[in-house]
């Protein structure tokens, strides 16, 4: 069977860089674990192997079914999807030089870039990624100190705003200004949106989300579609060494073998559960790309093939009413992160954001998170209902 890149997705997901191994014929490559490779005479590497850090054959089968997912030319899979964040920063920027953000931006990312790269000369500016003009301006101005914007960064959908950007105009945003455009596809995953072929040049991933798929992992990635930043990159993971060991990288690619199928059951149930939000007096305001009231509901038609599992919801009672239902509920789990097969429930301000708070990056404490699973989309609703009956009596 010829894989390439022309087999569908689901084709992709589970035979690249899986072909089965040669000597027994397992089906599922083996895991290799061994942290150094016998040499034939010195220097003498069969099929290049020589230390763990460098390269791992495990690792290498999960950075090729990445590649072949996102259409890149190369991925780096690192432990954590901060470590593959601060890698490519690393790797591609310069004390003096500017990153234009999302002012929605997932908090561990603006602490990254703010709290950490700010003090090793990184200026950054946080702005509305839907408003292009904006951030034409932001990518235009530079950092503080006069350096040039080398990065834009955008998550579209956005953590927790679930605000769409359109990739393609925000591509030519930085290209016109000689900066380089980075999409963390996190929420999307390639499934619902390849942004590699809408102009972006670099996507970066919490693999630890949807692509792991099961909340047993944490991982992050880089990939890119050019062998010159491929190469700067590759540096930086073998220099500095934040790889994701032999077992992390062995669940990650079983995880994502099945992404498309969860993929679709995700998004599904976020519809229904969307909807169902939607038509509640207790609600304020649901934020999810695949209701014709969002305000970039067309844009993300456009852009993604479904909407994904991620839904916020905004709360008249306030603050008090979101605390309760995100303490009240029984299916959904209270808990921080998102993308797994069971479906969580957060609140923001507390938690995924307690790091922006007080900062421009704030998100509205009468707003909770629900990353829906693949479980009974009645059984989510139910739990919501119950939930919100708490709500009655507590007021
Ligand atoms: C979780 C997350 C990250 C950080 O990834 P870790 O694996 O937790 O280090 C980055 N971006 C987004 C959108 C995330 O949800």
């Amino acid at each position: 069977m010829v894989i390439s890149e022309n087999s569908g997705f689901n084709t992709r997901a589970i035979h690249a860089g899986q072909a089965f191994e040669p000597r027994t014929g397992a089906v599922v490559p083996p895991l290799h674990f061994s942290s150094t490779y016998a040499q034939d005479g010195i220097g003498g590497l069969r099929e290049g192997y020589e230390y763990g850090r460098s390269a791992n054959p495990t690792r290498d089968a999960l950075q090729e079914q990445l590649a072949a997912l996102e259409g890149g030319s190369h991925a780096f899979s690192f432990s954590s999807g901060l470590a593959a964040e601060d890698a490519l920063i690393k790797a591609l920027m310069r004390p003096g030089d500017h990153i234009v953000l999302g002012n929605d931006a997932y908090g561990g990312t603006y602490r990254l870039i703010n709290g950490v790269l700010g003090d090793w000369g990184i200026g950054n500016t946080a702005v509305d990624m839907a408003d292009l003009d904006t951030v034409r301006a932001a990518v235009a101005a530079g950092g503080t100190n006069g350096g040039s914007t080398r990065f834009v960064w955008v998550e579209t959908p956005s953590n927790p705003m679930m605000k769409v950007t359109d990739i393609a105009a925000l591509a030519e945003v930085a290209h016109d200004a000689g900066a380089l455009l980075v999409v963390d596809n996190t929420f999307a995953s390639p499934y619902l949106q390849t942004p590699l072929a809408l102009g972006a040049d670099i996507i970066i991933h919490s693999t630890t989300k949807y692509i792991g798929g099961h909340s047993d992992v944490v991982g992050g990635a880089v990939v890119v579609n050019d062998a010159e930043l491929a190469t700067k990159v590759g540096f930086v993971q073998f220099a500095v060494g934040a790889i994701s060991g032999p077992m992390d990288a062995f669940l990650t690619t079983r995880g994502l073998k099945t992404l498309g199928v969860r993929m679709d059951r995700h998004s599904d149930n976020a519809m229904a559960v969307a909807q169902w939000l939607e038509g509640r007096s207790e609600v304020e305001a649901v934020h999810y790309p695949g209701l014709p009231s969002h305000p970039s509901h067309e844009l993300a038609k456009k852009q993604m093939k479904k909407f994904g599992g991620m839904i916020s919801v905004q709360f008249k009672g306030g603050a008090a009413a979101a605390r309760k239902v995100a303490e009240s509920t029984s299916v959904f789990t209270l808990a921080e992160s998102l993308g797994g097969i069971e479906s969580l429930m957060n609140y923001p301000s507390e938690m995924t954001h307690a790091s922006v708070k007080g900062t421009e990056l704030a998100v509205p404490e009468n707003l909770i998170r629900l990353s829906c699973g693949i479980e009974d989309v009645a059984d989510l609703i139910a739990d919501l209902e119950h939930a919100f009956a708490a709500i009655g009596s507590a007021s």
